[in-house]
């Protein structure tokens, strides 16, 4: 195999850690695009190195200075979000890693779904704020949307050879983020530089601040409503703080069939690139002897509201994941500049929620003006 790949948000922690995937399996993968946001340095260093055809830096501004040391490489240098949904769509592409963080992740993987790319999806904004219509895209397109979240890497090897109609209920494990032993009363004045510090993961700003608060279990919720088709009545979370299993799927014969491995993105990452081969690799390996407890409870929903929040947006279905993601990105940016506490968060997601009009059945077009009206509104109730 030799997959051609383009990596979007290749300057992140997704991003980094598909490279060094990349770099694990010399021969299996070569690099056609590269693409960020701010981050010209970086993009600059990693294209002198993996030689794409093409990168796109999202910001205008930075366009100059990526251009100026890679056009004379031969590598052709674009900007802007109208850049991104274009070169995913290029014959020298197989496959998209969407590791982008939030809603800007939305176009380019439409855009890549309709040129028939397949996509291993690590922005799971994709899937809460349209997923019904990228997986019926995807359906339309023949496309394979591979997950990258651990989670639902997990829950996707468990499902393998499994018949659909077979599965009672998944188990999506959730660490509790840092503030999992927290009462409320503690998290009242938790700021964001606590919150950055995830007991088991090293990730992106916003991912970590969804962690702590559970949004991002709560994201995943939906993510697996759509990758799996399964209602949300049968997808289950459960607090699992050594983050060892990554999810189970329970069958309706009461088997329940776990993956596990270390808390290393890279797995999954690998797995989703290499679909449907395992491929050897020298990353760290889980011990047992090491590990004395795995231990499992329930989340407490009244602390954190936000999955409590994300199942309900998930149950009214329509536009209200999309707005659901909008306040989220709004009230999680101002949590990370100290303009609004912990528990805040949850109060302006809610009240955007209630105060943008419900559509059954949202068009692209219609999710691009609902993200826009609820950014808005939660920007309203915070300042
Ligand atoms: P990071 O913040 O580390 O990286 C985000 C990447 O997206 C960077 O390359 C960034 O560029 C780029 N980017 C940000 N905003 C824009 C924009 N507006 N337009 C174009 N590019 C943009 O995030 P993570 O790698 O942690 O997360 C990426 C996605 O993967 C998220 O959706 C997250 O939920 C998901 N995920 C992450 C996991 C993890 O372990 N990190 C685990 C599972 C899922 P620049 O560097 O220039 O700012």
């Amino acid at each position: 195999m030799n997959k051609k790949l383009a990596i979007l948000g290749s300057t992140g922690s997704i991003g980094n850690q598909a490279l060094e995937v990349v770099d694990e399996n010399p021969g299996l993968f070569s690099v056609s695009i590269l693409t960020a946001n701010n981050n010209a340095g970086l993009l600059i260093k990693q294209a002198l190195k993996y030689k794409p055809r093409e990168v796109v830096i999202a910001n205008s501004q930075k366009y100059g200075q990526v251009k100026a040391v890679l056009e004379k490489e031969g590598i052709s240098v674009s900007s802007g979000m109208g850049a991104l949904q274009q070169v995913v769509q290029r014959d020298d592409v197989d496959m998209v890693v969407a590791a982008m963080v939030g809603y800007a992740g939305l176009l380019p993987v439409i855009s890549a779904v309709k040129a028939g790319k397949n996509i291993a999806l690590a922005n799971k904004e994709t899937l809460v704020v349209a997923g019904d219509l990228i997986t019926q895209l995807c359906h339309g397109n023949n496309v394979s949307l591979l997950p990258v979240d651990s989670e639902h890497s997990a829950i996707f090897q468990c499902l393998v050879g499994e018949a659909k109609n077979s599965i009672e209920k998944i188990l999506l494990t959730c660490s509790g983020g840092p503030f999992r032993e927290y009462p409320r009363e503690k998290l009242e004045t938790v700021d964001a530089k606590q919150a950055l510090v995830h007991p088991n993961w090293n990730m992106g700003n916003k991912i970590t601040i969804d962690s702590a608060t559970l949004m991002n279990k709560g994201f995943e919720v939906i993510e697996a409503r759509w990758l799996f088709g399964i209602q949300p009545e049968k997808i289950e979370v459960v607090v699992h703080p050594q983050s060892v299993v990554h999810s189970m799927v329970q069958f309706t014969d009461g088997s329940v069939k776990a993956q596990m491995g270390p808390p290393d993105m890279r797995f999954p990452i690998q797995y989703a690139l290499c679909y449907p081969e395992r491929v050897s690799n020298s990353f760290p390996r889980f011990s047992f002897n090491g590990n004395t407890a795995l231990t499992f409870h329930s989340p407490d929903t009244n602390i954190f509201r936000n999955l409590a929040l994300a199942y309900e947006a998930l149950s009214k279905g329509g536009n209200y994941a999309c707005i659901l993601n909008a306040a989220n990105e709004v009230v999680v940016d101002a949590f990370l500049h100290n303009k609004i506490g912990f528990l805040q968060m949850s109060d302006v997601i809610e009240q955007t929620m209630s105060k943008i009009a419900y559509i059954a059945k949202p068009s692209i077009e219609d999710y691009i003006a609902c993200d826009r009206e609820a950014r808005v509104k939660a920007r309203e109730l915070i300042f």
